[in-house]
């Protein structure tokens, strides 16, 4: 998403779940319900547009999908047998309004909408040639950019123009798009961000997440695969793959943190594969502790793996409301330090005396680290160990996760020891990218090309990033035009 946001620092940002059905009755009602399990995907704004056999219907709201689709006659108003829906991380105020998804066009050949989960990293770049030639776009997101590439492309049928536009676009996406004659999904050769088939009697449905699957009692047949583009109309599904193959780099941080722990992500159950990672890092990382803690609720699985892997007793140190949205996500250093005290509590009864392992996903800029390390020592622990479920996120993501800047990033700019005395932890330790690969059920071997996309920790890039370069270009450029005044 490329926003004009003063809170976005000039960096790319998006977060979002997207879901669809194709022919069941009340489709967008069941959307709605599909959303509401991707929330932890986006929680700042939400869209569905439906088609109705004629007509077109889209409601897009700032907000969370309980409190926008729940208002009178909403979703009676989005009509029609086929809708599809998106959930995003997004701008706060009326500006954002225009970027929220899914986004509409009239084509030459019809309606098209689009809902799109990834990020495009070319979107800059692709956007200044487009309006060279006369393109007017409605909105800033890189979204925009697969719907002007479908209207200007020269080819004959809307299936060839959508390959011919994609095969335009760099990075990440895993998209859901509805015409009038029906419903297409698709995902980036790479794989980076997750999609999902199922089934609900005869209606078929597409996801980011199987959780979404569950919530409506879908069954879940199989991933959407990197490259696939799948085709649903009244003459039934159909499969084509118009991209040379590569290597699929499927976001290993979706194992992290991203997705929810009962979602199956590639084959893999993320909650398995998030004990598996703590278990992991009680070989990699021992520490002689009386108790480990999850930071919750992101570090609970690991935690738990920890415990049964080291034998040190796992215990709920800290008890967090739920009534405070993620920390992270909430813009603006002051509100984010506030989210951190509002979110999560000591529980004193049980860290009195003790010394603790804490045990989160990830660290970011160590906001989340400082607070609870030093919430931990107030409430009466002798020592506090630091165990974190992933390799250090050294560099920005640019395929759709929100990760600040590189200058923000901790472990952009101190050394583990350097970290440790930042967040006042006894000591501080991360799971090896060895270790992660491992417990995601694939060694990580030196002659093989890594099997995810390991980018916020390796700034191994599995594209080439078009926009970022040029932007860093810029900034050369300024800097030596600086130096030469
Ligand atoms: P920080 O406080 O900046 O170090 O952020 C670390 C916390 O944010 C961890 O507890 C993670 O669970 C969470 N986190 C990590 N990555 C993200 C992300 N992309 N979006 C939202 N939250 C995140």
């Amino acid at each position: 998403m490329i926003t004009t946001n003063p809170f976005d620092d000039d960096k790319l940002r998006e977060e979002c779940g997207v879901f669809g059905i194709w022919d069941a009755d009340g489709a967008a009602a069941v959307v709605a319900l599909g959303l509401h399990a991707l929330q932890h995907r986006g929680q700042e704004a939400a869209g569905i547009t439906s088609f109705d056999g004629h007509d077109f219907h889209s409601h897009r709201a700032m907000g969370h999908v309980a409190g926008t689709f729940d208002k009178d006659g909403v979703i009676r108003s989005l009509a029609g047998r086929v809708a599809c829906g998106h959930v995003r991380y997004s701008t706060t105020g009326e500006t954002a309004l225009r970027n929220v998804q899914p986004l509409f066009a009239e084509l030459s050949s019809g309606g098209f909408a689009v809902a799109h989960n990834g990020n495009i990293s070319n979107a800059l770049t692709l956007r200044r040639e487009l309006v060279r030639r006369g393109s007017i776009f409605q909105s800033t997101s890189d979204t925009e950019v697969i719907i002007h590439l479908v209207a200007t492309s020269t080819y004959r049928t809307l299936l060839d123009r959508f390959v011919d536009a994609l095969k335009q676009v760099e990075g990440a996406y895993s998209l859901i798009c509805m015409t009038p004659e029906g419903m297409i999904a698709c995902r980036d050769p790479l794989g980076i961000r997750p999609l999902v088939m199922g089934r609900l009697g005869d209606s078929v449905i597409f996801a980011s997440e199987t959780v979404a699957l569950d919530v409506v009692g879908a069954e879940h047949m199989r991933d959407v695969e990197p490259g696939e583009i799948v085709i649903v109309d009244a003459s039934g599904m159909r499969s084509v793959r118009p991209f040379s193959r590569v290597n699929p780099r499927p976001c290993i941080f979706e194992h992290v943190y991203f997705s929810r722990p009962d979602s199956i992500v590639g084959g893999n159950s993320i909650y398995s594969v998030r004990k598996a990672i703590g278990a992991e890092l009680a070989v990699e990382a021992p520490v002689d502790a009386d108790l480990v803690i999850p930071v919750p609720d992101s570090g609970v699985p690991a935690a738990i793996g920890y415990a049964q892997q080291s034998g040190v007793p796992f215990e709920l140190g800290i008890i967090r409301s739920h009534y405070v949205g993620r920390t992270f996500i909430q813009p603006g250093d002051q509100i984010r330090h506030l989210g951190v005290k509002l979110k999560h509590n000591a529980n004193r009864a049980l860290i009195q005396g003790k010394r603790v392992i804490l045990i989160d996903d990830s660290i970011v800029r160590g906001t989340t680290s400082l607070k609870i390390v030093q919430m931990m020592r107030d409430a009466g622990a002798t020592e506090v160990h630091m165990r974190i479920a992933s390799p250090p996120t050294r560099h920005s993501c640019f395929y759709g996760v929100d990760t600040p800047e590189r200058s923000k990033l901790l472990a952009a700019v101190h050394d583990i020891q350097g970290m440790a005395e930042f967040i006042h932890a006894d000591s501080l330790a991360f799971v090896s990218i060895n270790g992660l690969y491992k417990a995601v059920g694939e060694a990580r071997r030196a002659d093989v090309r890594p099997q995810y996309c390991d980018a916020c920790f390796t700034g191994d890039y599995p594209t080439r990033l078009t926009d970022q370069d040029a932007l860093d270009c810029t900034d050369q450029l300024a800097l030596t035009a600086e130096r030469v005044m």
